[in-house]
């Protein structure tokens, strides 16, 4: 007999959204976290290690969702936009809309009060060990309580929210659903400071009260990008991704012998706006380091009585790394879906099909093509991109592919645009496959299987488009 309807294993944004959502809709829920109440959504020992960035779009979805609102504190600071810098400084286009630095402390301590509050049991010093598998579903979890006891729990549906480390879904038996590892090609290594500075000059490029920045540079940043998130009080959300490969042929190439964390205190001193700065000692979150995948999100996220929501699924958007908006929804949706299903007394697989859907259909469908993006733009080195940015898109252009749409990059407008140099050609060239290629992907996830029958073949499909595309774009920074 299963203890629970619905246990969620992990208290950050996607796991407090889930069991919320899933407490909503009637269902007896339990939720596990290895954290304090009191520290509840902190990532690893380094605090709540993020960029803190959310579009407003994401926070209007849940507030419609399940009517949950927000304000100060957890909004630190509204932004007009995300302003993407090229190499150079010389181009900026601007791309999501308005959105809010977040105190993600205060957020995560509010979304877990929702869910109590709706219902939720929150079992605190939990360590989740792994699945427990009965005739190839997952029927409960296993792991270690308060007293470091072994502990078994059941339940009819687990929802994995432990992030992108997940110790159930690693342990999943192989099977034709769930991937149990992700590619470290997919992985950005991250990390970031939060610091109270005073600013030496002005300089938008630098730093902007009122926008998020983001700077690709393949030499600060190889295989991502660095940022400057404003916060309220005079403080700044700043860091740095990078790629390994990219990072180790940047290094090869530079003779150079740098690290993630060097890189970062590089790109702060790059900074020519910040004259003098401190460490922010707010809940002792002011450095940290964590990674992110920046892939699409797994083909399917449900396997018999086992669903995933946010960073355990891989849900980061491929280009902006952006994780906590994907979650969110993601949150809302499994924990519905989960409701429904034992509502439904059907938690196979086909019952809990329904929130691939619907998942595809609110954020899913567009970040095939988004990775695809990734990989060509990983392939240019900052003159590529600086020249890029002149003259291969036009800022409605970039606005449309940050947002997953195909941008009419036809051949027909192609024609008024001048290019030299063989090597801005063939990037050119190479553009126009991208954009060809994330019309196909986008095409073929409009068409995401509603039946569990028909995923395996379409996944083949997917997998095919993606393996052609990562084997003509390789990471070359410099
Ligand atoms: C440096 C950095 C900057 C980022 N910047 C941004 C940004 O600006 N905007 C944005 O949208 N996204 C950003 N992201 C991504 C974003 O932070 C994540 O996508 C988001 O936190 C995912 O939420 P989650 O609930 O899925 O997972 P997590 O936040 O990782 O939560 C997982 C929870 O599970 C718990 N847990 C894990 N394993 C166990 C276990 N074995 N037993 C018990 N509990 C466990 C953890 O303690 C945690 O509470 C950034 C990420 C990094 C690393």
């Amino acid at each position: 007999m299963p203890d629970y309807d619905v246990i969620v294993a992990g208290a950050g944004i996607a796991g407090s959204l889930a069991a919320a959502s899933a407490a909503k809709g009637g269902a007896k829920v339990l939720m596990l976290d290895r954290n304090d109440y009191t520290k509840v959504g902190k990532k690893t020992n380094w605090g709540w290690v993020c960029g803190d960035a959310v579009a407003k779009s994401h926070i209007d979805f849940i507030t419609n969702e399940i009517d949950l609102r927000f304000g100060d504190p957890e909004l630190d600071l509204k932004v007009d936009g995300v302003y993407a810098f090229s190499p150079n400084l010389e181009h900026r286009f601007i791309f999501e809309g308005e959105g809010y630095s977040l105190d993600r402390p205060k957020l995560a301590k509010k979304l877990v009060d929702y869910a109590t509050k709706n219902g939720t049991e929150y079992e605190q010093h939990f360590e989740v060990e792994g699945p427990i598998i009965e005739d190839n579903k997952v029927v409960g979890v296993f792991g270690r309580d308060h007293k470091k006891e072994q502990v078994k729990l059941r339940a009819k549906v687990v929802i994995d929210a432990l992030g992108i480390a997940s110790m159930i879904r690693r342990k999943l038996p192989t099977n034709d659903y769930i991937e149990q590892t992700v590619s470290t090609d997919d992985i950005e290594s991250t990390g970031r400071y939060i610091y109270r500075f005073e600013a030496k000059a002005d300089d938008l490029r630098y730093y902007d009260p009122k926008n998020a920045l983001i700077h690709l540079n393949q030499v600060l940043a190889p295989g991502g990008y660095g940022w400057v998130f404003p916060k309220r009080n005079k403080r700044m959300n700043v860091g740095v991704g990078v790629e390994k490969k990219s990072l180790e042929i940047r290094n090869a190439k530079l003779s150079k012998n740098d690290t993630l964390h060097s890189l970062i205190d590089q790109y702060v001193d790059w900074n020519p706006v910040i004259a003098s700065k401190e460490m922010d000692p707010s809940d002792e979150n002011g450095k940290g380091y964590w990674s992110v995948t920046v892939r699409r999100q797994f083909d399917s996220l449900v396997y018999p009585g086992y669903m995933g929501a946010g960073d355990s699924m891989a849900m980061p958007n491929p280009i902006s790394a952006g994780g906590i908006g994907p979650a969110m929804v993601a949150g809302v949706l499994a924990g519905k879906a989960a409701a429904e299903a034992i509502r439904d007394n059907d938690t196979g697989i086909e019952s809990l099909w329904r929130y691939n859907l619907s998942y595809n259909k609110s954020y899913g469908n567009k970040t095939a093509g988004l990775e695809i993006f990734r990989v060509y733009l990983q392939s240019l080195n900052n003159d590529l991109i600086d020249y890029g940015f002149g003259h291969f898109i036009t800022e409605e252009e970039a606005v449309e592919i940050s947002y997953g749409r195909i941008p009419k990059l036809t051949i027909a407008s192609t024609f008024n645009k001048i290019l030299s140099g063989i090597s801005n050609i063939t990037a050119f060239r190479n553009l126009l496959y991208t954009v060809d290629k994330m019309k196909k992907l986008n095409a073929l996830y409009a068409r995401y299987p509603a039946k569990v029958g028909e995923f395996k073949q379409w996944k083949q499909l997917v997998n095919a488009e993606m393996a052609e595309v990562k084997e003509k774009f390789k990471p070359a920074p410099v």
